[in-house]
């Protein structure tokens, strides 16, 4: 058995350093102090400013809207939404709960603490900083505030490079609520597909705070459904699913739901959702997940590479 040093002394094993020193060079550092300072400002962010896509989708609503009452509701949005924008302070009273995706390269090494108590510290400091209102309890019974908005619900995925990509997503609660999941037969396919969605929204009504934008998982678990519905909520508002059935779907789903009559706020109109969004995976062959996430009109969403 060589030693240590003899090996080392070695030129096969010069080689082996050598070559580990060249996978060394091809490692990304990342300072956790980055992912804290980045997610800091991305929680003020989506909370003052609500992005390009659903500014542009709320005014394409209020061009088409049917309802009088309805087209003076999508204004009132658009102007608040111009307000918080100006005066810097939250587009909502209810800033949410903090979601948090993280895309991490392989080829990346954090360095400069832990990953997770940096996520945390990047929430902690943006909704104090931000004067965001603090909205998460500790325990789901004893329900005491944490006062500062953590803990973040966090969803980490690994994927190919040295990149890091973050979304920084506050869920409001009022939507949250009226979210589902149906556990389908297979035999219910698609038509078991499209009335789980239309009953939740239904079912949802003025609760959800319309115009809503409405994510669907199908496919997966039960909790990878879930988390696909939640991940729909991110895509750019009207984008749609590269799947053609799931596209059609979408289309189909759009326009069903605003024939129910909901509105804006709930007061009646053709606009009770901006988006229908479908992510899809496997399922098991005794299984048809369909879970259904909604969304309010503050869908916050923001999208940062590192
Ligand atoms: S559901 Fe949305 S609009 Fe309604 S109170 Fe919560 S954040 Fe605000």
């Amino acid at each position: 058995m060589r030693s240590k040093k003899g090996c080392f002394d070695s030129p096969f094993c010069r080689f082996w350093v050598f070559t580990k020193r060249e996978k060394v060079m091809e490692i990304r550092y990342v300072d956790v102090a980055d992912i804290t300072k980045n997610i800091k400002e991305m929680c003020m962010e989506a909370n003052f400013v609500l992005s390009e896509d659903m500014k542009k989708a709320l005014e394409n609503a209020k061009n088409t809207e049917h309802s009088p009452i309805g087209k003076k509701v999508l204004g009132d949005l658009e102007e608040n939404l111009a307000i918080a924008d100006k005066e810097r302070i939250p587009i909502c009273q209810d800033t949410g709960m903090a979601v948090v995706f993280i895309e991490i390269g392989q080829r990346v090494h954090f360095q400069g603490g832990n990953l997770e108590d940096a996520i945390h510290a990047g929430v902690r400091q943006g909704y104090q900083e931000g004067y965001l209102r603090k909205s998460v309890v500790s325990d789901p019974i004893e329900r005491k505030n944490t006062g500062d908005n953590t803990p973040v619900v966090i969803h980490y995925s690994i994927v190919d490079g040295d990149g890091v990509k973050i979304t920084v997503a506050p869920k409001g609660f009022g939507s949250e609520n009226m979210s589902k999941i149906h556990m389908l037969k297979p035999a219910q396919g698609l038509e078991g597909v499209k009335e789980a969605i239309i009953k939740t929204v239904k079912e949802a009504g003025p609760n959800a705070c319309p115009p809503m934008v409405v994510g669907v998982g199908i496919g997966g678990t039960f909790e990878k459904s879930a988390l696909m519905a939640k991940q729909a909520l991110t895509r750019e508002v009207g984008e749609h699913s590269p799947i053609p059935w799931a596209k059609d779907l979408e289309v189909e789903m759009l326009s069903e739901i605003n024939r129910l009559g909901i509105g804006p706020a709930g007061l009646g109109g053709s606009t009770t959702a901006l988006a229908v969004h479908i992510n899809t995976y496997a399922t098991h062959i005794a299984g048809l997940p369909v879970a259904v996430n909604i969304c309010c009109h503050v869908n916050r969403h923001i999208t940062r590479s590192l």
